[in-house]
């Protein structure tokens, strides 16, 4: 137990799922104490949200703030086919008549810096500038962890918890070597930014617009943000996106040329920013929690970005854990059972939206299915808004995999 020194829980890297689970357990009166390696604001990745993430933003006390913010409101997702045919939009709304059904498109590095500075005001130490170098064990039990501070000294800070998110650095996941790799999902990615692109006007214009690759072989996002900037990047398989192509400037070009719907939004824009890289990112931690240890958010796993569930799983792992945690904390006991109690059902919400990626790269079409099982639409945008930790859902992956076999038997 805190011994009036000691926090009761450390927490490694302040992104979403840092932010969130620490503002969660200081709710509850215990010292947590977060250290970042960066000064925030920083730049990072991952911008448009999904409905379910309103339920843990206001667990936070963070809705209000972002009602307040600048951040583009996101009603809907759209997606055109690769023959460049655009279904009509897709509202949330109409599958939820409630405000969760508005959500929004984000400028990271001012949401993380919210969500770090709301973790602040809610009695959360936050050390930024501090990079935790790594986790104490005693036996198999963690302890702590060894960090250097924003002025160069290296120090040790023991806790009853030891919780990682650090994010896709994984602190833990290479200390313990608990990488797995996504054997299907093996993806890469390039981005870039536009001033003046195309945007659509009213309810649509902060609408997500998913674009297949005339090839098929790949899609393109289209996120409009703030200050008339559009986020636009193209997901394939890695071989195809990287091995024999001169550089990621003339891939990005290339591809965008393989998308006649992409060049006709960006071309009454200017591209500002050069194409970023990321590759081979689709990963899950063997195990979520240990003796005094838990991961969070992308220091767990990281799922393709087709559906945007990346800040949803790590604001929804930072809370479910921040439970466990905090029971833990109440019974003296911050034993893996203890600790892990959300892990399984965790997981099993993760493997569906994982499921619903891999529908997609498979040629799946939605609307043949929800017209074959029409008793299915509402679980189908359950899943596509986030609302994926309910068992009855299986019931659309055992159809999916009936639809599939009776176009076997027919051929
Ligand atoms: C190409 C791409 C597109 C994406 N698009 C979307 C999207 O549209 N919507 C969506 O919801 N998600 C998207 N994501 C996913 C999203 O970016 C992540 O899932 C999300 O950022 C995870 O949050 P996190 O808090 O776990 O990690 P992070 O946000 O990465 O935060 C981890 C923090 O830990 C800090 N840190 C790391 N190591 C240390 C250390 N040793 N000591 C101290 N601090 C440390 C880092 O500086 C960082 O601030 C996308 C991801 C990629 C790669």
């Amino acid at each position: 137990m805190s011994n009036g020194k000691n926090p009761h829980v450390v927490v490694i890297g302040g992104g979403p799922a840092g932010a969130t689970v620490s503002t969660l357990i200081a709710q509850q009166g215990y010292d947590v104490e977060l250290f970042e390696r960066e000064k925030f604001p920083r730049y990072h990745i991952g911008e448009s949200l999904i409905p379910e993430t309103y339920w843990v933003l206001k667990r936070l006390g963070m809705l209000e703030k972002m009602k307040r913010s600048p951040f583009i409101k996101k009603h809907s997702v759209q997606f055109v086919n690769a023959s460049g045919k655009q279904s009509a939009p897709f509202y949330f709304y109409d599958n939820k008549p409630h405000e969760c059904s508005q959500t929004w498109q984000i400028r990271r590095s001012e949401f993380d810096t919210m969500m770090l500075r709301n973790a602040e005001s809610q009695g959360v130490k936050v050390h930024e500038g501090a990079r935790v170098l790594d986790v104490i064990l005693e036996g198999e039990r963690a302890v702590g962890i060894q960090v250097v501070t924003e002025n160069g000294e290296t120090r040790t800070v023991r806790a009853d918890v030891v919780v990682d998110a650090s994010g896709q650095s994984s602190l833990l996941i290479n200390k313990f070597k608990l990488r797995v790799s996504d054997p299907v999902l093996n993806k890469g990615v390039l981005w870039s930014y536009f001033e003046g692109a195309y945007r659509d006007t009213g309810k649509d214009e902060g609408a997500t617009i998913v674009l297949s690759l005339q090839n098929k072989q790949g899609w393109f996002w289209y996120i409009p943000m703030q200050d008339n900037i559009v986020s636009v990047g193209v997901v394939a398989d890695f071989e195809y996106l990287f091995k024999g192509r001169e550089n990621h400037e003339t891939t990005y070009a290339e591809e965008m040329e393989n998308c006649p719907a992409v060049i006709e939004r960006v071309s009454m824009g200017k591209k500002i920013a050069p194409v970023k890289a990321t590759k081979d990112y689709t990963y899950r931690a063997s195990r979520a929690t240990g003796d005094g240890w838990v991961l969070v958010g992308d220091a767990f796993g990281f799922l393709d970005p087709l559906y945007s569930s990346g800040v949803l799983l790590a604001l929804k792992s930072g809370e479910l854990a921040a439970d466990a945690i905090v029971e833990g904390l109440q019974n003296g006991d911050t034993s893996q059972k203890q600790l892990g109690k959300w892990e399984e059902g965790y997981v099993e919400g993760m493997n569906r939206m994982r499921r619903l990626v891999c529908e997609y790269y498979d040629g799946f079409s939605f609307g043949n299915f929800v017209r074959r099982f029409p008793q299915h639409r509402g679980s189908i945008t359950d899943l596509l808004v986030g609302d994926l930790f309910k068992k009855e859902l299986d019931q659309v992956f055992e159809d999916i995999d009936n639809l599939k076999l009776e176009a076997t038997v027919e051929q």
